[in-house]
């Protein structure tokens, strides 16, 4: 068999175990809440709160969604087009066009051109959390953030790039198969060390504060059997008002992470509600599940656009010989994006569905659904979130359900649990 044969096998082969793992994985049997529990929810809120939050999310939108558009646009014109293949020999053309010019600054330039162009959309959205009070880090903050992800962002990709190309050297006929076991490595090890080595970048984490909530904390993730050495405090409110916290890392890098802002607004038992989610997406391994459904999409990826990729008519447009050749990195940009916008329903489907299975954990971890609702009230207060947005954004984009759903949820709880 040919490497092409082998690569249309494993490529079907991963496909297969994607779709085991997330039928598997992903708790599907949890239908939602009834829409008129939900919309019995949305009648309760205060109307002000929920006129705002629409508000906020309206004047998000054009920006957001253009900035969508503008990006496609770009990665299609780079990578459709010679372009992009012809920006990659200029920045290369100082370093007599060795290919490891082409392959890392020819391949972050084309990156930064596409990150770019969306620059004036990033800065209009800072422009409206800071007109709407959610903002407080100012533009200088704003800057220096943007710096630092520009920076986090070239070195992980000029590794990844100079490790793809290498790899396309070394075996010309099935770089496929090591790139796509390099890529899955790639996913598993910055799970590990993004907690420790990135996050740290953008902000300072402190063990959370001695005291009764922290000793509260401790004992519900000893009773919940999560083994959690800490609760870390983010000083979140350097940038944003927004409340939040999150878990994240795999074995010894694990961590539930609070935001400095949260301890601030919240009453304990809320912030008790919010751990008690995280602690839920520890005992289910979401992190794991996520980095291991994350390596296989990616090292399928990779085999995808090593098949694609080879297609005649791509080539041509793209005006390059071979995928193999780093001057045709702008066309494998312009898959992934493409690939990128077709997957996020998806993603967001299955990230709802797992984000319901924590607060269900929750719920039966706290037994107290009314902690659970004036949380959720609150996020959707101080987050000037819309409780009940649009059902076309929510099919695309919500990577979490509803406030309205979870109110739902929390007050099905109550009475199935009677109290
Ligand atoms: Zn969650």
């Amino acid at each position: 068999m040919t490497p092409r044969g082998w690569a249309l096998l494993t490529l079907a082969g991963l496909t297969v175990a994607l779709v085991v793992l997330a039928a598997l994985l992903i708790p599907w049997h949890r239908p939602p809440a009834p829409r008129a529990d939900q919309l019995a929810a949305l009648g309760d809120l205060p109307a002000e709160q929920v006129a705002k939050g629409r508000e906020f999310r309206a004047a998000l939108r054009p920006g957001g969604y253009t900035a969508l558009a503008v990006g496609l646009l770009v990665a299609l014109a780079l990578g459709l087009t010679p372009l992009g293949s012809r920006l990659i020999e200029l920045v290369a053309r100082p370093f007599g066009g060795h290919w490891a010019a082409q392959a890392v600054l020819g391949g972050l330039a084309v990156v930064l051109v596409a990150d770019l162009v969306t620059l004036p959309f990033a800065a209009w959205r800072q422009s409206v959390l800071t007109r709407y009070g959610l903002s407080t880090n100012g533009w200088s903050g704003w800057a220096v953030d943007l710096l630092k992800s520009y920076a986090v962002s070239a070195v992980i990709g000029a590794v990844a790039l100079f490790g793809f190309y290498a790899v396309i050297r070394l075996a010309p006929r099935w770089w496929w198969a090591f790139g796509a076991g390099g890529a899955a490595l790639l996913v598993v090890l910055l799970s590990f060390v993004l907690p420790v080595l990135v996050e740290p970048v953008f902000n300072r984490f402190t063990p959370m504060e001695q005291g009764q909530l922290r000793t509260e904390l401790m004992s519900m993730a000893a009773r919940d059997g999560v083994p959690v050495r800490d609760v870390l405090v983010a000083d979140a409110s350097r940038r944003t008002k927004a409340v939040n916290a999150y878990v994240s890392g795999l074995g010894p890098t694990r961590r539930v992470v609070v935001y400095d802002t949260l301890l601030t607004e919240a009453t304990p038992a809320e912030v008790t509600a919010v751990v008690a989610h995280e602690l839920g997406h520890a005992k289910d391994s979401d992190v794991a599940a996520g980095t291991l459904t994350g390596a296989l999409g990616a090292a399928a990826a990779v085999v995808a656009l090593y098949l694609l990729g080879s297609w005649g008519p791509l080539l041509r447009l793209a005006g390059v010989d071979s995928v193999a050749q780093p001057s045709a990195f702008p066309l494998l940009l312009a898959l992934v994006t493409v690939a990128g916008l077709i997957a996020a329903p998806v993603q967001a489907l299955m990230s709802r569905r797992v984000e319901a299975r924590a607060d269900a954990h929750a719920l039966a971890l706290t037994r107290d659904p009314e902690a659970f609702e004036s949380m959720q009230r609150r996020l959707g207060s101080v987050n000037l979130g819309d409780p009940d947005p649009p059902r076309w954004e929510y099919l695309y984009s919500a990577s979490h359900p509803s406030t309205v759903e979870r109110i739902a949820a929390a007050r099905a709880y109550a009475r199935e649990s009677g109290r």
